[in-house]
Order: structure tokens, then sequence, then C-alpha cells
């Protein structure tokens, strides 16, 4: 393995005019607002044009769809024949790459690319392999699958591209991809790409790539600095209510990461119960539903998309502004995944971490993991745990607590909300003693919800908060207006206002 020549080279000396693209490609590049190469393209395309193999490890967000298909398009724009197969780990992940490379051919026609990954109709794929793209991206079953039927033939494939190696790997793919290497002649250009690189990932490399450059953008593991991280330690029974909250306070586009599939139902029902446009993905969902959610969310048609860790990875949405881990991540590396989805191509952003007296020692771990790779001013709010929190459990005292109180003391908005919160709760409880009526959870957590967020606009209008629990009389409440409100495809669309407080109303009185 080669060191990159260009490791050292400053990106401010290289431009796009450099590579010398043809005219349709600096049409492209102009329309899509890309004016300077960034470091991963700076250092990649000039190596892909020679025809180097590659081994690349690069932060997420860095452009590295564009690192690839450019050189490869200037390639075929100068008269290759030969196709290129990028394999992505997620279907997510293989439609965002073939987005990019509809804009990056906008100007191009003759040069197509087509997306074969599972979850969708087979007979529309092997129409658009028959006719003979240059860029077949995909996930590993399904293209393994159109190879099988006889409708992908690999075999004058001139270009591998393997992206988020290491997703790939984790997910189990290693099979898969062997099979599919053996499709591809021995003959052949290979581009690996990876967030990380664990041994597993050399040794793959090994077996794919011949000589490949070591091309390193920033250190590994260790997302755009930008990013200003939180936690808030928090009981879990009163996470749902601190959740809306947390989203209340903030506007622009919020992602929130849950740990299962269920759960990511369950937060959604409750945030839409609550008034909020919100779409959900996670690996139960049918393709058409995920594609739908995300094409929502990237739209702007809903604010919020809560996720399982199957959109930790890869995903671009350059307007996500807030991530939310409603759950900590399993393993502390994907905590770095999940809150690289905000701060993208140079914005701002912000991570929220939830922590359970239960979920200390996972805080912990990550904690050790961020402590000393971000700048100090954007972790303040993400302080370690102390030990008295390692040991035992916060006594929670059924509310939220923020921060550091003993030391800091709250601010009196939060201690506004925590006691809007315990009003919330009360008023729930009050509703349920006086119609004599049992409450299914879901209910009377749609209900506080309900309650807090009048509560919540109340106070923000400057009006004085209930002294006492509004129980007794249902009172119609304003609902929260969605920054972006969609009119049909919401995945939960907002009930009329007068529908939804007629089922709470059945709720409560039983009829
Ligand atoms: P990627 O890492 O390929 O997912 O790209 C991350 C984001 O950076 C995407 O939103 C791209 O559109 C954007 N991007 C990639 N290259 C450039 C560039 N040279 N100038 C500006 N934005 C870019």
């Amino acid at each position: 393995m080669t060191s990159s020549t260009t490791q050292n080279q400053s990106q401010n000396q290289i431009t796009f005019a450099d590579f010398q693209f043809p005219d349709a490609l600096k049409q492209a590049l102009e329309a899509m607002g890309y004016e300077i190469p960034t470091p991963v393209q700076a250092k990649a395309i000039p190596l892909v044009l020679e025809g180097k193999d590659i081994l690349a490890t690069a932060q997420t967000g860095t452009g590295k769809t564009a690192a690839f298909a450019l050189p490869l398009l200037k390639k075929m724009l100068s008269g290759s024949k030969q196709p290129a197969l990028i394999v992505a780990p997620t279907r997510e992940l293989a439609e965002q790459i073939g987005g990019v490379l509809k804009q990056l051919t906008q100007f191009t026609p003759q040069i197509k690319a087509t997306v074969i990954i599972g979850g969708t109709a087979y007979h529309h794929q092997i129409r658009s392999l028959r006719a003979n793209p240059m860029f077949v991206v995909g996930t590993p079953g399904r293209l393994l699958d159109q190879i099988r039927g006889g409708h992908l033939n690999l075999s004058n494939f001139g270009t591998l591209v393997i992206d988020e190696a290491d997703r790939l790997l984790d997910m189990g793919f290693e099979p898969q991809m062997n099979e599919l290497v053996a499709n591809l002649p021995k003959q052949r250009q290979s581009l690996l790409f990876s967030a990380t690189l664990p041994e597993e990932i050399v040794r793959l490399a090994n077996s794919y790539l011949r000589e490949p450059v070591r091309v390193a953008v920033g250190a590994v593991s260790k997302p755009v600095e930008r990013i200003r991280q939180s936690v808030i330690q928090v009981a879990t029974k009163d996470k749902d209510l601190t959740m809306l909250r947390e989203i209340n306070k903030v506007e622009g586009s919020i992602i929130i990461f849950m740990k299962t599939k269920y759960k990511t139902e369950r937060l959604a029902k409750y945030l839409a119960g609550a008034g909020l446009n919100v779409a959900r993905i996670h690996g139960d969902r049918s393709q058409r539903q995920r594609s739908g959610a995300i094409s929502d969310f990237r739209e702007g048609r809903v604010r919020i998309l809560v996720a399982t860790d199957i959109a930790a990875r890869g995903l671009d949405i350059p307007h996500i502004q807030h991530v939310i881990n409603y759950d900590l991540p399993m393993c502390p590396e994907d905590y770095i995944h999940r809150i690289g989805r905000t701060a993208r191509a140079g914005a701002e952003g912000h991570s929220l971490s939830f922590v359970t007296p239960e979920e200390q020692q996972k805080w912990a771990r990550i904690h050790k993991l961020i402590h000393g790779h971000f700048p100090e001013e954007n972790l303040k709010g993400a302080r370690a745990p102390n030990r008295a929190e390692r040991r035992a459990p916060l006594a929670q005292k059924g509310r939220a607590q923020h921060g550091r109180p003993q030391q800091h003391g709250r601010s009196s908005r939060e201690q506004d909300a925590t006691r809007d919160q315990g009003r919330s709760n009360r008023g729930a409880q009050q509703f349920e003693k006086r119609r004599g009526v049992e409450l299914s959870p879901r209910r009377a957590a749609e209900l506080r919800a309900e309650q807090f967020l009048k509560d919540e606009r109340r106070a923000a209008r400057g009006g004085s908060l209930p002294q006492k629990p509004s129980g007794g009389k249902v009172v119609k409440s304003e609902g929260p207006q969605p920054v972006h409100k969609s009119a049909h495809e919401s995945e939960h669309k907002q009930k009329p206002k007068s529908s939804r407080w007629k089922s709470i109303q059945r709720a409560l009185t039983g009829r």
C-alpha cells in the first residue's frame, strides 16, 4: 500500500478546473452549487482518473459520492464503455447515491444510472437493466438476485465502488460481497470507502483491491467538529414529554433515533397524537414506505423523522439541524454516525441525547470516545456522568433533570417546563378520576401531550399558567403548528383538530 501523494497538498490549491471536466459535467457542478472540491474529492479524483485503486476513510458528509462519481463520469464521457458497480449497505444510501448520479448526469442523458435494491418491483429493475446503464447502484442481496436471474451481467464492468464498507461488514454482507466480486472481471478498478478502518476492512481491502492508495480525510471515527452536543438526564417514563418539550423549543428539521422498531412506531404515533407532523423509518416498513418517509423528510413536508439505526449512516439531508437520541445506541461508534446526520456539508448542527439512570454506563463509554475529539465549547452540554450517577441511578421523582441542577441551578424556563409537565400529568390523572374511566396508556399520553403543548403556548404568549389542572372540561387546544406541513403525503396525517379532540373526548367518556 502506497501513501497518498496528495495527502499534504492544501485543498485550496486544487479547483475543479484542474480536472478538465467536459462542459456538460461543469454545467452540472454549477447547477449543484459545487464550486471547489472538498478534501476527499481533491485527493481522490486525480487518483481515480489515473486508474488507481483506493482505500479511503473519510468523515461522514465529506462529499464521497462525487469523489468517485466525477472521475468515473469523466472517463465514460471520454469514451470508456465499461460500466461501474456501486455497492451500498442500505437501500436508503443506494437511493441517495442514485440521486446524486442523476444530478451529475443531468446534462448527459446518454449516461444512465439505475438503483437495484430490495423491496421494490423486479420488473422495473429488469427493464432499467436492459437499457445498459453505465452505473448500477445497489444493495448486495438484490444485486445477486438479478445476477442469478440472468438480468445483470457484470463481466464487462470496469469499476467496483464499495461505499460504507464497514457497515456492509457489520450487517453480515461479506459472503454476498465475495459472490459479487467473483462475478466481476479481475482486471478492474476498485474503490473502497469506509468511515472506520478496523482490521476486517484492511483484510477485505487486501482481497478486493490491488496496491490501493490510502486516502484519509480527517481522523477516523471523528465527526464534523461543528456539532454542539448536549445531554439531558431523564427518567425513562419522562422521555416522551421531555421529547415534546425539546421539539417545541427548537426550529428546523429533527431526526430522532430509537433503539427498536416497536419504540419507533410508538413514539411516532405519540408525537402524531400530539399534532406533530412525523415520518418514521425502520426495518419492518416496506421499501415504498421507507422511501416515502425519507422523501417527505428530505423535501421538508415533514419536520420530524423518527428512525432506528437504519438511518444512522450515509443519510445526507443537508437541512437536518437536530439529532436527538431518544435511546443511546448500543455501541459508542454508532453515536458518531448518528450525530453525523447533522452539520452536513459545512452547516451547523446540534445533537441532544437522553440519558436515563440505566444508561449511565453507556453514556460514559460514549463520552470517553468523543472527549478530546471536539472543541470543548461544543461539548459543554455533554458532560460525563459523575461518580454518583454511574453508581446509583438518579432518584428521578417523576421529572426530568436538566444538566447539573445542583451546580448551576435551572433556568426559569426549565423550571416552568418541569412544572408544566407535573401539571400535565396531574391533569390527565384528574380527567381519569372525574370521568371514572380507565384511560389507555396511549390516550393518557396523548392527553398529557396536548395539555402540555397548550400550556407551553399559553406561557409563550405571556399568559399565566393554570393554577389548577384544567380537569373536567376539555378545552380545545390550538395545537402546535408544524413548520413544514404536508397537505397529503405525510405518513401520520394531522387529524383535523376537531376530530382529534372528539377522539380524546370519546376515550375519556367511554362513549
Ligand atoms: P456525501 O458525503 O457524498 O454524502 O456528500 C455530502 C454533502 O456534500 C452532499 O449534500 C453533497 O451535495 C455536498 N457536496 C459534495 N461535494 C461538494 C462540493 N464540492 N461543494 C459543495 N457541496 C458538496
